[in-house]
Order: structure tokens, then C-alpha cells, then sequence
């Protein structure tokens, strides 16, 4: 089983199916077991869309915390 700072790395890759069998099926078995991860994906997805709709824009306050936050936490284990 992969750790939660691993299946936060790949998720990115997995979101954009840059992610081999073996590794898709390793994130998805993490997911499956971690309630924490499955927020970070659903995060990641979201943050993702907002990328992609505004390319040229500075993220908002709020996503620009959260996602620091995030990266912070997972520095810590
Ligand atoms: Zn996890």
C-alpha cells in the first residue's frame, strides 16, 4: 500500500491519465481505504477544472490556502 504523500503525488498524474496500470490500480486501492485522499481528489479535481477554466488568473485566496495547506501537511509525515 502506498503512503498518503505518495497517493497525493500521483493523483495529479492520475488525474490526467499520465498514470500506468500498476500505478492507476495503486492509487485507486488507496483511495478506496483513505477517507482523507478521497477529499484530496476530490480537490485536486476541482482545483483542476478551476486551472483549466482560468489559465490566466491568480487562484483565489481561499483555494491558494487550502492547497498550500495541503502540500504543508503532507510535508510533515
Ligand atoms: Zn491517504
Amino acid at each position: 500500500m502506498i503512503s498518503c504523500a505518495q497517493a497525493v503525488r500521483e493523483l495529479w498524474d492520475y488525474l490526467d491519465g499520465l498514470v500506468d496500470d500498476a500505478e492507476r490500480a495503486a492509487v485507486e486501492e488507496h483511495l478506496s481505504v483513505c477517507r482523507r485522499c478521497c477529499g484530496e481528489l476530490e480537490f485536486a479535481e476541482e482545483l483542476r477544472g478551476f486551472l483549466a477554466r482560468n489559465a490566466d488568473e491568480e487562484l483565489p485566496p481561499d483555494v491558494h490556502a487550502r492547497l498550500t495547506a495541503t502540500l504543508h501537511g503532507l510535508e510533515g509525515r
